[in-house]
Order: structure tokens, then sequence, then C-alpha cells
């Protein structure tokens, strides 16, 4: 069998879990488990998580899958609607749209829902993505509670920069200050908003990042804030060359030799989900030892230096990102987020539950 797995630890997601918790106060945590749970896996994410108080993810669908597995908290459908004849199923299924487009209000008005159903209407307070603009909070607001089926409704927002330097307040000062007449519950917190702003975290929090291992932020390392990686994306070396001075590796020869040295070949390229554009230098482990990839990286292969591991081999263990090998450095060193990475694990990779 080609050797490469994931190896992925509910512990671990069950632990940043409860890390989140420690920073939510007395907000309750919506789970955020959309994209086959950043690609750990939907089922294996609610057995891990399953003491969030709720989930969260982006279609019908992966709903409705969690419903059929016997979740039974509340589940929220993050993007809203994508057709009028969603109402009834989440009526029928007990699942929380968020309403963010005029679009939606006709969808309410003219598809009642049979069973009473809990909304969130989703404000912009400056992402300019998704959501009902905060001028027309009273209209919008009245419109929703006039729905005969409502049962409740929480406002909701979502921010463009938690996790950079420019930070939350700009955005979550109109917000609050806009809608506190309505005196309503209300959510805004991802993960980087809830670890670092205390003041978002509102009625619920909805972290997704920080519960497999990954921070949202450029200066604090996952494990620095607590964190454990929950996938770790492990191969072994299938060959191993001798390059002489002047001699590169792999397509494009962009890597070469300035002496002689070993480059191990690794069981892993992009077609298993490692970023094409990782650039040599790009942090692996090999048999424990940091060492780095040299070369482009091929499809089913990558290219490591052994230089510090004179006993490595044909089998010798290469952790590409997880334990060991931050998958935030890796994607940092590729130019992307772990939330790409961690999402982009190709299916034929296979899974291993530790
Ligand atoms: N809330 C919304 C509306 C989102 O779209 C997302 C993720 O994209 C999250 C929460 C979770 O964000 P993060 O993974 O950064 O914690």
């Amino acid at each position: 069998m080609r050797p490469i797995q994931a190896r992925i630890s509910t512990g671990a997601m069950a632990h940043n879990l409860r890390v989140a918790r420690t920073h939510a106060g007395a907000a309750r945590v919506f789970a955020v488990v959309k994209a086959n749970a950043y690609g750990h896996g939907l089922s294996r994410a609610r057995r891990a998580l399953a003491a969030a108080d709720g989930f969260a993810v982006l279609t019908l669908e992966e709903a409705a899958n969690l419903r059929l597995m016997g979740v039974d908290q509340p589940i929220l459908l993050l993007e809203g609607l994508f057709g009028a004849d969603e109402i009834a199923t989440c009526a029928e299924l007990d699942l929380w749209p968020v309403l963010h487009h005029p679009l939606h209000l006709d969808w309410l008005r003219q598809h009642p829902p049979a069973r009473p159903l809990q909304v969130f209407v989703k404000f912009d307070s400056g992402m300019h993505r998704l959501g009902f603009p905060l001028a027309d909070h009273a209209s919008v607001v009245a419109a929703v509670r006039s729905v005969p089926g409502v049962a409740g409704v929480t406002l909701m927002t979502h921010f463009a920069q938690a996790d950079e330097p420019a930070g939350v307040d700009w955005q979550l000062q109109p917000f609050l200050g806009e809608l506190a007449a309505h005196g309503l519950p209300w959510t805004s917190a991802n993960s980087a908003a809830l670890l670092r702003y205390p003041a978002t975290q509102g009625a619920w929090v909805r972290p997704g990042l920080m519960l497999y291992g990954g921070s949202p932020f450029a200066d604090a390392t996952a494990a620095e804030l607590g964190l454990r990686p929950a996938m770790t994306l492990q191969s072994e070396l299938i060959s191993v060359q001798m390059l002489q001075a002047g001699e590169g590796v792999g397509y494009g020869q962009l890597f070469r030799a300035e002496r002689p040295m070993r480059v191990g070949v690794v069981a892993c390229g992009y077609a298993d989900g490692y970023p094409r554009h990782a650039p040599t230098g790009t942090p692996v482990r090999v048999d424990g030892v940091a060492s780095r990839t040299l070369g482009r990286v091929s499809m089913d292969m990558l290219c490591v230096d052994l230089s510090d591991c004179p006993a490595a081999g044909i089998g010798t263990p290469v952790v590409l990102w997880g334990e060991g090998v931050p998958v935030d450095a890796v994607a940092a060193s590729a130019g992307t987020t772990s939330y790409e990475l961690m999402c982009a694990l190709a299916a034929r990779v296979p899974v291993v539950e530790t």
C-alpha cells in the first residue's frame, strides 16, 4: 500500500473545543463543521465535538446528514438558503437558517414555516460580502418577526479582519450600536475573534479553524494558543537520490545542490492535497528531524533534504504537517492558509483515526 496517510485525532478536536469554551464566557458554542469539518470528516468531527452546544454547516445536505447521525443540538446553516423550498426542510429538521438577502425575506413570507423556526439574520457590518445593510435593520427585523412560524431571531455578523491588526472594533461597534435597541441575542465571533476579543462573545460563538488546531494569527502559533493539531499528514521515503554539486532535482530543476547531498523522495504530492506552490525550504520532519522540501512538488511525490538524516532510507517516516510540523508554517511557506491545506486533503489519502 502507498504509505501516505492522514492521522486524525478526535482527542485533539475535543481538547480544542475545551480551549474554545475557556474563551467563550457564557456564550454557547457552535462547532463549525462545514467543508467536511475542514477536511477532518463530518461524522468524525460530530463525535469528537459532541460536547458543542450546536453545529454550523454550509449546506442543507450537511445538516440533514448530521440529523441522520443523531445530532439533536441546534444546527446553523451559515450561508442561509439556496432555494425557497429549503424553508420547509429547515422547519421539518429544526435547522436554523441564516437570512442575509431580501430574497430570503420573500421566500419566508411566501412559505411561512409550518413548525416554529429559529432564524438568524445576518447584517453586513463592513465585510461587504453577505448581509443586510445595517441601516435597514429596523425594517428587516420587523419583517422577519412578522412572519408566522418564526419563533426566534438572532442577529449575526461576520468579521473581515479579526485575525489582523485592524481587529474587530470597526465592525463590532456599529453592529452592536445599531442593533442594541432590538434587545435580541446576537453572534459574531469566529476563531480569531473568540481568541482575542471577549467583547465579541454574544449569545453564540462560531469557531472553526481553532477546533482543528490551526492558528488564525500570523503572530501566534497554535501551540502558543494551547491548541493541538487534529490532522497529521504523514508518509514515507520511497527513494533516496545522491546529488552532486550543480545537479538539480525534480521538474524545472528548481533546486540545485551546492555540494554533494542526499535527497529523499516522499510519497506525497499535490494530488494528495500538498500545496504545489510550496517552495524549497517548506518545513517537514524526517524521522523526527526537522528538515525542508527541495524543488517543485509533483503530483504524487516531493523531495526533501536528508543532510541531517544520515540514516534515512526507504520506509523512513516523513511528517508533512501536523505533529511536529505546524500546518500553519507549511501554509505560510506556500503562501496560503491552513484552512486551505486542511480542506484540500485529497479523498485518495487514507484516514486513520487516533
Ligand atoms: N462563521 C462564519 C459565518 C464563517 O463563514 C466561518 C468560516 O468561514 C466561521 C464562522 C468560522 O471561522 P473560523 O474557521 O475562522 O473560526
